[in-house]
């Protein structure tokens, strides 16, 4: 048991340094979990403590070590979840807990009493923000945290209560040592304590991925997809449905007259554009330089074609004078799938198709596939001076 009592705290350490180390990329709930974890460590080196300092003392400064390491914890489940509660009850859960502990210890004397006040209260700083976030669990690995969270509060008030109930309850703290229930409360405090870090760490590492994931599937100048980003989440759809393409008209001149700030300025602007009406389910990206694609799944080539001809309208009806350009125009290609298309590149390829011919029938317009130069006139751009 001693042994056992000396890894205590090298294990919660070795957790709290990870958490802080892991904090450097995830820098909102990691550090908590860090500190939370290493206040948890300190508190089980007091009673194995040399003799010299004194019991009361060392069981004191364990339990305020407790109650400010779930606390901490509590913080770091919040951040994970990101949930929001005012800090101040919490602080003042703190502060009776740490007077409960000094009046019981000092005053009463009573090691009993100040052991079910500080499991209590540092159960009621970390039950706060678990029922804050439970509602709000995304993933398996967050559900799993927010059910072992549950459980560390559970364990420590089945345990007080069956030991208060069996009258076990040692009577000074240095025998509280040597009995079954300090033996308990490290067995199970070890390997629920184990299990809550290995679930947060688990919930913050897949936050880092889950960020970097997302800068590596996004354009940075619009905020949309990037084409790795559409193959991933097209792929994971049917791929029954229409596609869009859409690319800005003579944008090189564009490029050659305004310069290349301003032509960034017009992906940008018209990107927004795109995603003024959002139709559920559907995959935008910008796909190279100046050329957009918008997966549209279950949706028929009418409905796409009626959802192409209002971005259209949309880009002819901006006041491009806002971001310094004369008028800027699209054209816009549209397919359906056919029943032997193996991919959505297949309809992308007829969609492309539209789009040249649309470029060839004199740009700015809306092509379906098999749409040939006799297309719909174009929609009056906002000629700028
Ligand atoms: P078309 O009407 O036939 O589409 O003519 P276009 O000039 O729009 O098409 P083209 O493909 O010949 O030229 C596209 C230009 O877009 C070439 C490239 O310099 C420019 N471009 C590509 N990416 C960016 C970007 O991120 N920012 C800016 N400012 N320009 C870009
Ligand atoms: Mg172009
Ligand atoms: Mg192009």
């Amino acid at each position: 048991m001693e042994n056992f009592a000396f890894l205590l705290p090298v294990i919660f350490c070795a957790f709290g340094l990870t958490f802080l180390f892991v904090g450097r990329h995830e820098r909102r709930s990691a550090p908590w979990w860090g500190i939370g974890y290493l206040c948890a460590a300190l508190g089980f080196i007091m009673p194995i403590l040399p003799e010299t300092f004194p019991g009361p003392f060392r069981s004191l400064t364990a339990d305020t070590l407790f109650l400010l390491a779930l606390s901490f914890n509590g913080q770091g489940l919040l951040a994970q979840f990101r949930r929001h509660l005012p800090v101040w009850p919490r602080a003042l859960l703190v502060a009776v807990g740490i007077l409960a502990s000094v009046v019981s210890t000092f005053i009463l004397e009573n090691p009993t009493l100040a052991l079910a006040a500080n499991d209590l209260l540092t159960s009621l700083c970390f039950v706060v923000p678990a029922l804050a976030v439970m509602r709000h669990a995304r993933g398996a690995a967050e559900r799993v945290l927010v059910a072992i969270v549950f459980l560390v509060v559970a364990d420590s008030l089945v345990r007080n209560i069956v030991m208060t109930v069996l009258n076990r309850n040692p009577s000074d703290f240095e025998t509280f040592l040597l009995s079954p229930y300090a033996f308990l409360m490290q067995t199970t405090s070890t390997v629920i304590g184990i299990l809550m870090a290995l679930a947060a760490l688990a919930c913050v590492t897949l936050e880092v991925i889950d960020r970097y994931k997302d800068v590596a599937e996004r354009d940075p100048l619009t905020g949309l997809l990037n084409r790795r980003g559409f193959d991933r989440l097209s792929g994971q759809k049917t791929i029954a449905g229409a596609v869009i393409v859409c690319d800005i008209d003579h944008f090189k001149r564009v490029n050659d007259q305004y310069g290349h700030a301003a032509g960034d300025a017009v992906i940008a602007e018209l990107a927004r554009i795109l995603t003024l009406e959002p139709v559920d389910g559907a995959v935008l990206a910008r796909f190279g330089g100046e050329e957009f694609v918008l997966f549209l799944p279950g949706v028929a080539c009418e409905a796409a074609r009626a959802v192409a001809h209002a971005m259209h309208a949309r880009i002819g009806s901006t006041d491009w004078t806002r971001i310094g350009v004369g008028a800027v125009t699209a054209s816009f290609g549209v397919s359906a799938s056919r029943s032997g298309d193996l991919s959505i590149y297949e309809v992308m390829a007829r969609a492309d198709r539209a789009l040249y011919a649309a470029k060839t029938a004199g740009r700015n317009r809306v092509f379906t596939e098999g749409e040939r130069a006799a297309g719909p006139r174009p929609a009056p751009a906002r000629a700028v001076a």
